[in-house]
């Protein structure tokens, strides 16, 4: 039979994980499969180890785990859990029961058809989420797609089930700052994707601030675009333009009139602070790509295994 491995990554989610596992193996004993678990501990601060390790004593070829030495954060995680899995398929879920494991059989029989490498899922609503979050992410997708060459599809979720060969092609990245969503676009293959309704989380609460996320929505549109460099090239020649077009009205005011009074002080700070601002933001947006490539050439590993089993 054909091995499924299910990759969680987990962080603070003590209550979380002892419904999920329920909750996934009712559904996954129904389908043709051998299932494999990967939990990821990502450095989580309450008892989340040790409910995976209750689950490992319990079903011990099933249920595996990685711990990290610390936070490393969810890319992290799923790297770690991508890497570690043997399966010919692999299915990526939070674990928080937001994706649906009801999918999994369908996810799976679209695979088995041979005609996809990958089924994704996107949420169709955001019920629960405040207005303005929601507002903001449809902002992020169409940012993105409008100066990134790699399509990101809005609403989609990490809830994707892939094949080995696809698999190998995610784990071929080995990019510091890790971007999943682009990540799995990047790779290519042909991928469907599920609609869904919202699920509000079964227990715990989300870690994801609006700074986090704002940061999150920044770090992709950098690691799959590097528009933003080019912001200082616009501003600069619609700039230098325009600065043309005023030398020749003054010199053509000075012929006409020689006599006319010079004004505009305050206009006169406006535009010189301007500049600086402009300036200021674009050796800023080169600094983030600096730092980012400073992050990659020191090859850091992407997380630190404190125990797996
Ligand atoms: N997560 C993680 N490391 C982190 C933050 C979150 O592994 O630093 C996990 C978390 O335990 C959950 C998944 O990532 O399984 C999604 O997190 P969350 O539910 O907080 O995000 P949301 O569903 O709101 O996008
Ligand atoms: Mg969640």
């Amino acid at each position: 039979m054909p091995k499924l491995s299910v990759v969680v990554p987990c962080y603070n989610e003590e209550e979380s994980i002892p419904l999920f596992y329920p909750a996934v193996s009712k559904i996954i004993a129904q389908m043709p499969v051998d299932a494999e678990y990967w939990f990821i501990d990502d450095g989580s601060r309450d008892h989340s180890l040790m409910e995976m390790e209750k689950l490992h004593q319990k079903y011990p070829d099933e249920v595996h785990y990685v711990s990290f030495s610390r936070n490393f954060g969810k890319e992290a995680g799923l790297y770690a859990g991508l890497q570690a899995a043997t399966g010919d398929y692999v299915v990526v879920m939070d674990v928080d029961l937001q994706d649906p494991p009801a999918m999994l059989p369908t996810m799976y029989k679209d695979l088995q058809s041979g005609e996809y490498d990958c089924v994704g899922t996107r949420r169709t609503d955001r019920t629960g989420e405040a207005k303005i979050k929601s507002f903001l992410s449809s902002q992020f997708y169409h940012v993105i797609n409008h100066i990134s060459e790699t399509e990101i599809i809005p609403g989609a979720r990490d809830y994707r089930m892939m094949t080995r060969q696809m698999l190998n092609a995610v784990l071929s990245m080995t990019e510091y700052n890790r971007f999943s969503k682009g990540i799995f676009s990047w790779v290519g293959f042909r991928t469907k994707y599920l609609d869904y309704h919202n699920v509000e989380r079964v227990a715990g609460t989300t870690d994801w601030s609006m700074s986090k996320l704002f940061r999150y929505a920044l770090d992709g549109i950098m690691d799959f675009s590097d528009a933003p460099l080019s912001i200082a090239t616009w501003f600069g020649t619609l700039i230098a333009g325009l600065a043309f077009i005023a030398l020749i009205v003054v010199v053509i005011r000075h012929i006409v009139s020689p006599n006319a009074s010079a004004f505009g002080w305050a206009s006169l700070i406006c535009i010189i602070l301007f500049m600086g601002g402009i300036q200021l933001l674009s050796i800023g947006i080169v600094g983030k790509y600096v730092g980012k490539t400073y992050m990659q050439a020191k090859h850091r590993p992407i997380y630190i295994i404190k125990t797996k089993k």
